[in-house]
């Protein structure tokens, strides 16, 4: 017998606005099924219990009570053309009468070469290798183990570490959670589990960038790769750095002969307002993950993508030089379908031009933060709204949103949005209007 969870408090249920039908009982699913999932980064003896969510459309959660939330976060940023996109669906519903998925040992399907070919085009320079796997975490684990083995493929022996940076963000793996923030991250926590890794600070000024030059020059013999996420620290805090830093981070890899991987998996596809925030940096990595938004927020999918140069480095007589990885979901074909159709849709449609009149909006918007007390920060770039603040309550805060319509999510100390690129003006305003009022009843 399940015991009943702490979770299940009927008042609490599904936030406290007036629109609610019937606040005092929840759909018949939801009692027993929060007495067994498990949900993620909640202590769930006193967390906020979940929202119970029946259906979405374009830029709206549809709870079980009716209500409708305008959603701020657009599922980890994942939702890019906004929730149930027709030609998304249709796409999926196709491949799944055609072949839902084979694996991709010794075979080879339309939607997963379709898929690489397209990215090999899409991205800069010579990034033309395509290895898919499920997960964000993943496709950085398998960069990582990409890197290690290109240098013993290449006869080079000892470079198994990766320097990471302070604010970083790249998984919750084992192998990713040991390059996170140290300080955010869970390295105190499974001290002994992870592999040792060094975090240094991004190259902003002249000071960090003579560190990491002596860091390198100290134990560059040791290194694998330098491992950022450019442009943007996603959920380690959503700290922007500009396209220098990058080109230092190339230009400190070259000389010192290591290898450099961008994980593009939270600024790929057009949240930073190009492409891919290597395409604004003018910056070529070795490697790159995506993922998130790479199915349009629909289904699992990953890839890490090689240059040729670390590609050669496994091209070989040799069995052993061969890539040792392979998820058994890899290259699933309704995930490169629905991923296909997501490229489809960033070819027709205005996004990136979305884009850019989002980041207008919300800079325009969120800008009436700026002097409510205990805001520190407003940003923004591309499709990323960001108010800092110096502390943050935030179930309090997520209450307040839910009674204010809008679904945000704080963490840290901040309060963003990342709203699918095909939300409209008056949704917008809603998020960007329930932030500062909310922020200023604080
Ligand atoms: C979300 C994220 C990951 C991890 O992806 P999962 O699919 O959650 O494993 C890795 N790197 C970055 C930059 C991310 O934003």
């Amino acid at each position: 017998m399940a015991r009943p969870s702490a979770l299940v408090r009927p008042s609490r249920w599904s936030g406290t606005g007036p629109a609610l039908r019937d606040p005092a009982s929840p759909p018949d699913w939801y009692p027993d099924g929060l007495a067994h999932v498990w949900l993620p980064y909640a202590q769930m003896k006193t967390a906020v219990p979940p929202l119970p969510v029946v259906a979405t459309h374009g830029s709206r959660l549809v709870l079980a009570n009716g209500r409708e939330l305008v959603d701020g976060v657009a599922s980890w940023w994942t939702a890019c053309h906004g929730y149930n996109h027709p030609h998304i669906a249709a796409a999926v519903a196709r491949q799944l009468r055609a072949m839902p998925h084979v694996m991709l040992g010794g075979l080879l399907h339309e939607p997963a070469a379709r898929l690489a070919t397209r990215l090999a085009a899409l991205l800069p320079a010579d990034l033309e290798r395509v290895f898919f796997t499920d997960s964000g975490s993943v496709a950085v684990e398998v960069a990582m183990k990409m890197a290690v083995q290109y240098w013993i493929n290449s006869g080079v022996r000892g470079r198994t570490r990766f320097v990471a940076f302070r604010g970083g963000y790249h998984g919750d793996t084992t192998g990713t959670m040991a390059v996170c923030d140290p300080d955010d991250g869970m390295h105190r926590l499974f001290h002994g589990l992870l592999p040792e890794q060094i975090i240094a600070d991004l190259p902003r000024d002249e000071e960090t960038t003579a560190a990491l030059e002596r860091l390198l020059g100290e134990r560059g013999d040791e290194i694998a790769g330098i491992l950022v996420e450019p442009l943007v620290q996603g959920a380690g805090g959503m700290l922007f750095h500009d396209a220098a830093v990058l080109q230092r981070l190339r230009a400190l890899a070259d000389r010192h002969g290591t290898l450099l991987i961008f994980d593009e998996i939270f600024t790929g596809f057009g949240r930073t307002g190009t492409m891919f925030a290597c395409d604004a940096a003018g910056v070529v990595p070795d490697i790159l993950t995506l993922s998130k938004a790479l199915t349009g927020g629909t289904l699992p999918l990953a890839a890490t993508v090689a240059s040729r140069r670390v590609f050669d480095g496994f091209w070989s007589d040799d069995p052993m030089h061969a890539l040792m990885h392979g998820p058994t979901f890899m290259g699933n074909a309704l995930a490169c379908a629905a991923a296909n159709a997501s490229l489809d849709l960033f070819e027709r449609e205005p996004r990136l031009d979305q884009v850019r009149a989002i980041e207008a909006q919300m800079t325009t918007e969120l800008a009436a933060c700026r002097g409510l007390p205990g805001v520190v920060d407003v940003r923004v770039r591309g499709a990323i709204g960001v108010v800092e603040l110096d502390r943050v309550d935030i179930p309090a805060l997520k209450a307040r949103f839910v009674e204010a319509g809008v679904y945000v999510r704080p963490f840290g100390r901040i309060v963003y949005l990342t709203p699918a690129f095909t939300i409209g003006t008056a949704d917008l305003a809603r998020l960007t209007g329930s932030i500062v009022r909310v922020l200023s009843m604080r």
